[in-house]
């Protein structure tokens, strides 16, 4: 019986990667209630995107609904805790490299990023953050603390991982620095941070009823995304070669006016969702991966994954690289070999007309 219910892009043809270009969108404290169905009517973009694999039922990591740690589990595709944990704990302003500022868990133990592995192939990297905290990327997979580049295939790309990183405060600007980025590269993988609905939320509370300030801040990233969708559209180039993965570092409400509660529902429960320019695709992504994850239902699942695993915001850096065509993380866990998450359908697809 097959479970795949989607089928990749009529242009695939066997042993082409789906897409040339990954996007990476976490909107900061994104909770899952904000996108059901009767929200979405309101939402154009994140309506579109939602014609894509996706669930509103993902996790956060096991032990942390703030910041940090969530996006650092994003890019690493690790928890913050236990055996191959990322262990990056911290949530403020990171320290100096030298200070103990960097994704490490010792000195010697080099924690390697999706960005390791798209710049190390050869594609463009980028990440636009809109908090300054982000600079933690950049402090450690910058050209100062990032690896040798061991992969022979792409040539010798250096230690900087991140080829473009770039701080904008306004919404506008954020999506301004994709449009930049895709533009700049055949090929790449892009990580965008839009931080408005989590300081929205510290300052009048989560609040998901439609006229609500927060709900507001909600529909201004979506007309974010709508303007990202417009520039793939309009550019032949981007046009059934890029996908956009959506998620979130954590929900919030609990308390009101934050997300620091890790056994709150509304903090721990997110959404994830695949989207694929020009792809007809199914709807529900456990479903696609039954056998592989399990819908958790209200459950926090808050160990280190007795079971079968849900699905993660730390599946996001190696879903982007099996979009790209790209081994996974060396030694993540989710979205890797010990936890695939099928993001595309593994069957051979048509040759591309003409060929
Ligand atoms: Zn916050």
């Amino acid at each position: 019986m097959c479970l795949l219910h989607f089928v990749v892009p009529a242009l695939v043809s066997l042993g082409t990667p789906p897409v040339d270009h990954v996007v990476i969108v976490s909107v900061d404290g994104l909770r899952a209630d904000a996108l059901e169905a009767h929200a979405l009517e309101q939402l154009p973009a994140f309506s579109r995107l939602f014609q894509g694999p996706h669930t509103l039922n993902a996790r956060c990591d096991p032990d942390s609904s703030v910041t940090l740690p969530n996006h650092v589990g994003m890019v690493t595709g690790r928890s913050m805790r236990g055996p191959g944990g990322h262990a990056y704990e911290l949530n403020t302003l990171p320290l100096a490299p030298a200070a103990g500022g960097l994704v490490r868990p010792s000195p010697t133990r080099y924690i390697a990023s999706c960005f390791d592995v798209a710049h190390d192939a050869g594609l463009s990297t980028a990440a636009i953050a809109s908090k300054l905290k982000f600079t933690l990327f950049v402090q450690t997979w910058g050209e100062d603390y990032g690896a040798p580049d061991t992969d022979v295939r792409g040539g010798d790309n250096g230690t900087n991982k991140i080829g473009t990183f770039a701080f904008a405060h306004e919404m506008p600007q954020v999506t301004a620095g994709v449009i930049d980025a895709l533009d700049d590269a055949p090929r790449g993988l892009i990580f965008v941070h839009y931080a408005l609905p989590d300081s929205v939320g510290h300052t009048t509370g989560w609040t998901t009823e439609p006229d609500q300030p927060w709900m507001a801040s909600v529909k201004v990233i979506d007309t974010e995304l709508g303007r990202l969708l417009s520039a793939i559209d309009a550019d032949p180039a981007l046009n059934d070669r890029t996908a956009v993965i959506l998620t979130t570092d954590h929900g919030g409400g609990v308390p009101f006016r934050t997300h620091t509660d890790p056994d709150a529902l509304v903090n721990y429960r997110i959404p994830f969702v695949v989207w694929i320019d020009g792809a007809e695709l199914s709807s529900d992504l456990y479903t696609a991966n039954s056998g592989a994850r399990t819908d958790p239902g209200v459950d926090r699942t808050p160990s280190h994954e007795q079971g079968a695993a849900p699905i993660r915001n730390t599946d996001a850096g190696n879903a982007a690289l099996q979009l790209l065509g790209l081994d996974p993380i060396p030694g993540s866990t989710y979205g890797g070999e010990s936890l695939p998450l099928a993001v595309t359908s593994p069957a051979p697809a048509a040759p591309r007309a003409g060929s």
